[in-house]
């Protein structure tokens, strides 16, 4: 029976998805071939990773603006250094609100100077900063959009004339807003879009080209462009997989017609953490995520029958991140409304027979 999988990734996709992706591999499209062994520079491969960048770039609302979506290797880990590679020369200002922004930081230090302008640190990252400035003489302004650990969201963006950077691992494709504000934007696939394996990167191709120092050439989005995101060997299998979930999407009416579902999964979630004296919620409330809400146990109740209750539920991930504690019931895209409805009634069970 499939479980009711709130765990914070890899990599979460819906069923069709899981299904079309499995055919694909046994054979892709009729070809007589697994979609694991087609050449990668076979005309039905170059399809594919043309008609999954267009998708990401008609997604977002960002076609014809300037910007290119690349398909790349090194998961969003490899995006704290490659931004910084490309783009910073002297200084760049950062926000830290949580483990994967201090480690952006952290690599970006290897590049000049890193001004972190805002910080969430002294409470455990449990809000998102909003009172700080952006130097002007700043190369780029990085931020986090969504804390998978910590369950925090910024619901807006500083506005700017510096380059905007954001890492969107964890909503990318979650909710409508104005992309073309960003000049960066990029995301490990395996939450909301594609299997591990495959970063995003969309790049608006006019801040490119700026810094003084040599690039390597698998570190450069400009290499990665010209080549049409096939510099070297692309992902073959997650990109396919990716697009037949970006597919999946559209089909749905797009990034607007999977928000409206998101948003009612994080009302019933919250809701009850709210009104259920056995929860406590851990992020602050107006800036809690949609995606990965984070909660603890209130002292008085019993933590093994809760356990107990949820795994009987046959719900799968929900224990929170080891710096964090408590739990964390990600919900990205393509959980459905009925397995939140699921793990809400447990909450009230637990509630009853506490
Ligand atoms: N950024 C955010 C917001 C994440 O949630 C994660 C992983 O969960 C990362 C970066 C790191 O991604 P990767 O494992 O693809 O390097």
């Amino acid at each position: 029976m499939k479980k009711h999988n709130f765990s914070a990734g890899p990599c979460i996709l819906p069923q069709e998805v899981f299904e079309k992706a499995s055919a694909a591999v046994l054979d892709f499209n009729n070809s007589g071939l697994s979609i694991l062994e087609i050449s990668h520079r076979s005309e039905a491969f170059v399809s594919v990773i043309e008609e999954a960048r267009a998708l990401v770039l008609e997604l977002l609302g960002l076609q014809n603006k300037g910007y290119q979506a690349l398909f790349l290797h090194g998961g969003a880990s490899m995006q704290f250094l490659m931004v910084a590679y490309n783009l910073l020369q002297k200084k760049a200002a950062y926000t830290n609100t949580g483990t994967w922004s201090s480690k952006a930081i952290k690599e970006a230090k290897l590049f000049g100077e890193v001004q972190e302008v805002a910080s969430s640190k002294d409470k455990n990252f449990n809000y998102i900063p909003k009172d700080y400035s952006i130097p002007e003489d700043a190369d780029y302004f990085h931020c986090t959009s969504n804390n998978t650990i910590y369950g925090t969201q910024m619901k807006s963006f500083p506005k700017t004339d510096v380059p905007l950077v954001c890492d969107m691992s964890s909503d990318i494709l979650s909710r409508t807003m104005d992309f073309s504000q960003f000049d960066l934007i990029y995301a490990g696939a395996q939450k909301n879009m594609g299997p591990a394996g495959v970063t995003l990167a969309v790049v608006k191709e006019d801040i490119l080209g700026k810094v003084e120092r040599q690039i390597p050439s698998m570190m450069n989005y400009q290499v990665h462009i010209d080549k049409d995101s096939m510099f070297n060997t692309p992902s073959v299998f997650a990109i396919y997989t990716s697009l037949l979930n970006l597919r999946w999407l559209k089909n749905l009416g797009g990034i607007a017609g999977i928000e409206d579902l998101n948003n009612k999964k994080a009302d019933l979630l919250y809701a009850e953490i709210d009104r259920n004296p056995l929860f406590k919620g851990f992020a602050e409330k107006e800036d809690r995520s949609t995606m990965n809400p984070t909660f603890n146990l209130a002292e008085a109740a019993d933590k093994a029958t809760f356990d107990k209750l949820w795994k009987e539920a046959n719900i799968n991930g929900i224990n929170g991140h080891r710096s964090v504690g408590g739990y964390r019931a990600s919900m990205y895209n393509a959980m459905p409304l009925e397995s939140v409805q699921v793990l809400v009634d447990v909450m009230q069970h637990f509630e009853k027979i506490s």
